[in-house]
């Protein structure tokens, strides 16, 4: 459920709260990306050290490795993982259309190939809800189809009358369908469902989705197929072209992105949630977000360098250990250098948020939007695909 408390008065930027059956999210927030039931290297009490209050997890992972019937005797993904914070569960779509082989997209649903064993699936938006159901996932998205980019206007058409179409069979399965399996969720869980706006790089489509995605009702809207190599201005001109179609009462969440830039430049825009592997995956490469801008800790020049990762941090790696240290951990593989390097990001990104919802607070957006771009424009990260 979602509550907004503020407008900004320079930007569309919005400060709300969602409230969930395993705690509250304040918006505009960040989900780190927990793909197969763990954000790589972290635990969920280093998670809560930082300040994260909401993970994403994929069913497409889940679903294939360790299956339905081991959450299910678990308890539920919360408790297989040992989360008790807010997830929000991807529907597999992005996978489907990224990583799985030998697709076959039919009307009904979608065949594929597994990209680990190449063992055969067929899923349908119905079975994909069940699936989240069975996870218990707070937040749960309906399947859709995602298409590349560029693409034609024609097939980007065929292709959002299915994801539609697939969308109210969603939220028919989502209140209709099947009573939840899950054995342990209370009468009182409140669980959410989420549209996703599609449409390519083409304005009418992405307007006639969201008028059809309004009509068929959500408890919020995501604004999927961007951040996929279109350039970033194109994806600012989507997101401009529909984001004040949306109502102000529901959760807009921008799937998959993305830097500090592209999210202070989403806020302005009216964004509330954000996922994205780039905190997590940059830690592991060796990249680390500071105050300062982007530290590469494998660059000799830090073999000497005794200070704090970033000063301005208080997470467990920067009040413990120097920028000599990582380089060094780095330099002979050391596995506590992905994991420290990861826990400052992800530190970093719920700092970020944080400051985001206080300056929306107190007026002052505008001025720490600018301050967040002098920095991480002059060092352009390569934007990343979500959630592989
Ligand atoms: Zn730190």
């Amino acid at each position: 459920m979602y509550t907004l408390l503020k407008k900004d008065k320079n930007t569309e930027a919005r400060l709300g709260k969602i409230i969930t059956s395993h705690g509250e999210v304040d918006t505009p927030n960040f989900m780190p990306v927990g793909t197969s039931a763990s954000v790589k290297t972290l635990t969920p009490q280093d998670l809560k050290s930082v300040g994260t209050q909401i993970i994403l997890s994929n069913a497409y992972h889940l679903l294939l490795r360790p299956g339905a019937q081991i959450i299910e005797n678990a308890g539920g993904l919360h408790k297989f993982m040992n989360w008790d914070g807010p997830i929000l569960t991807d529907s597999g779509g992005f996978q489907v259309f990224s990583l799985a082989q030998l697709r076959k997209i039919k009307d009904d649903g979608v065949e594929f190939q597994s990209h680990i064993d190449g063992s055969k699936y067929f899923i349908t938006p119905e079975s994909i809800i069940d699936f989240q159901k069975v996870l218990g996932s707070d937040i749960m998205m309906v399947l859709d189809e995602c298409i590349p980019y560029p693409c034609e206007h024609d097939y980007v058409n065929i292709a959002l009358k299915r994801t539609i179409d697939w969308a109210r069979r969603s939220k028919k399965a989502f209140i209709l369908g099947k009573k939840s399996t899950t054995r342990y969720a209370s009468r009182d869980t409140r669980y959410e469902l989420f549209g996703i706006v599609q449409g390519g790089a083409y304005p009418d489509l992405r307007k006639q989705a969201v008028k059809q995605l309004i009509d068929i009702g959500f408890d919020g809207y995501a604004i999927g197929g961007l951040s996929v190599g279109e350039p970033t201005e194109l994806m600012y001109e989507t997101l401009d072209a529909t984001i004040n179609l949306l109502p102000d009462d529901k959760t807009r969440y921008l799937m998959g992105v993305g830097t500090p830039q592209d999210i202070v430049e989403a806020v302005s825009r009216g964004i509330d949630i954000f996922d994205c592997v780039v905190p997590t995956r940059n830690g592991r490469n060796g990249t680390a977000f500071t105050a300062e801008g982007l530290v590469k800790i494998r660059n000799a020049k830090y073999k000497n360098d005794y200070s704090a990762l970033d000063k301005n941090c208080d997470c467990e790696c920067c009040k413990n250990y120097t920028r000599s240290y990582l380089n060094h951990l780095f330099n002979v593989n050391e596995i506590l250098g992905l994991r420290l390097l990861s826990l400052h990001n992800v530190s970093f990104y719920a700092t970020l948020m944080k400051n985001i919802q206080r300056s929306i607070e107190d007026g002052s957006f505008i001025d720490f939007k600018k301050s967040i771009l002098d920095i991480y424009e002059k060092q352009p990260l390569k934007r990343d695909l979500s959630s592989i």
